[in-house]
């Protein structure tokens, strides 16, 4: 047999799936993969079966029924604060993956580089390099949150094309300041670089931090590319359902890469998702209460046992640290927390280009029902008090 292509032979199943196959074994808790089981809202389920009863089950129009994208752009108009002038500055895509990939596809060329910020979301990594692109990576310390423009500044070069943001952050927590972006666009703007942020957690944000799209700042919206979805907001990562905006010639192109690869997201699904979009203000409210629970559970749980870590300012990931307990490697202390407290969690090294900078450090997931939270800090304690 011949061999495989350059870009693909050297992936490998993501560690995530190995801990939660095995957490499965051990009957434990998996924080690991980042799935949320809280119910999904009756009206949205409700209004799926509706929509495959009267028939919406055939190929929608490549750029997503035209009515979420009408609601959509009511809903960026309030939420986002960004004016969308046509239908044609958005796609309804096969989830937000869905939208980077056709958005990476339409953009780089292998060999450009693009810029990411560390820790990193490993499919923005994953998927950049799989299109040849060089990953270039500028860290965010877990100690404060704060930028290093300087360094932003030096690892910009010739062949950068590109900055990836991600607001809030998966795997950090961070929410990034208007004051941030303002400076980030201005950076991508005298370098004439596309920014793509992804927004997916924009609904998931904690007391004293508030989202803000790049592209209602300043004239930013030229050169960014805004994805988001419905998988995290209204707890449907399996329809496979998300969206991109941005000037309408990059989203003519992403819809056409889009089609090629996808065709179009599931189009029963599109049409109950319009629905969620007419959930009141009491929904959003209660989901960030919800999740603020959670992570004052955890947080004041596990810094009492020595670990120190961020506090978290929206989506629903921790970075926990065991170097306070003399924890050094990353993959040793993933392993412990499985075999010993049977909880599953994802080796610091799946958030960085060199996993030497990921020591000691672990992401938990904790958007999981209060019960398993409980049981899982249970077990921690037994391990390591
Ligand atoms: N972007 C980020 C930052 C994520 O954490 C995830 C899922 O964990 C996704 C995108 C995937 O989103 P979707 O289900 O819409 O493809």
């Amino acid at each position: 047999m011949k061999n495989f292509s350059d870009l693909s032979k050297n992936l490998k199943q993501s560690a995530i799936r190995s801990v939660s196959l095995r957490c499965a074994e051990l009957g434990g808790v998996n924080l690991g993969q980042g799935l949320c089981d809280i119910p999904v809202h009756a009206d949205i389920k409700q209004a799926a079966k509706v929509a495959i009863e009267n028939n919406k089950n055939l190929y929608a129009p490549h750029q997503g029924i035209a009515d979420l994208r009408m609601k959509l752009v009511q809903k960026i108009k309030n939420f986002n604060h960004i004016q969308i002038q046509s239908e044609r500055e958005i796609l309804i895509s096969h989830g937000s993956t869905g939208a980077f990939v056709a958005c990476l596809k339409s953009l780089f060329n292998p060999g450009d580089e693009v810029i990411l910020f560390e820790p990193f979301y490993g499919y923005h990594k994953s998927l950049l390099e799989l299109s040849g692109v060089a990953v270039r990576a500028v860290p965010i310390s877990l100690d404060d949150f704060i930028l290093d423009i300087d360094l932003l500044e030096k690892t910009i070069s010739s062949a950068t094309k590109g900055l990836v943001i991600c607001t809030p952050c998966n795997p950090s927590g961070k929410v990034f300041t208007k004051e941030e972006l303002i400076t980030l666009g201005r950076i991508a703007q005298k370098h004439g670089l596309y920014v793509i942020t992804d927004e997916i957690y924009e609904y998931i944000t904690y007391p004293g931090f508030q989202h803000v799209s790049l592209a209602s700042l300043e004239d930013f919206s030229d050169f960014t590319i805004t994805i988001s979805g419905f998988s995290k907001t209204y707890n449907v990562t399996g329809w496979r359902v998300g969206y991109a905006y941005g000037p309408e010639a990059i989203i003519q192109q992403m819809s056409l890469v889009h089609d090629l690869l996808y065709i179009c997201p599931p189009t029963p699904l599109q049409h109950a998702l319009s629905e969620a979009l007419l959930l009141d203000e009491a929904y959003y409210t209660q989901m960030r209460e919800k999740f603020l629970h959670k992570r004052d559970l955890m947080l004041s749980s596990l810094r009492a046992l020595g670990f120190p870590m961020p506090t978290p300012e929206g989506a629903y990931y921790l970075m926990m640290n065991g170097k306070a307990l003399g924890i050094k490697d990353d993959l040793s202390f993933s392993h412990r927390l499985l075999e010993e407290a049977k909880v599953a969690t994802v080796p610091g090294r799946a958030f960085y280009l060199n996993p030497a900078d990921g020591a000691g450090l672990v992401r938990l997931c904790y958007a999981l029902e209060d019960i398993k939270l409980e049981e899982a800090l249970h077990h921690i304690r037994e391990v390591f008090s």
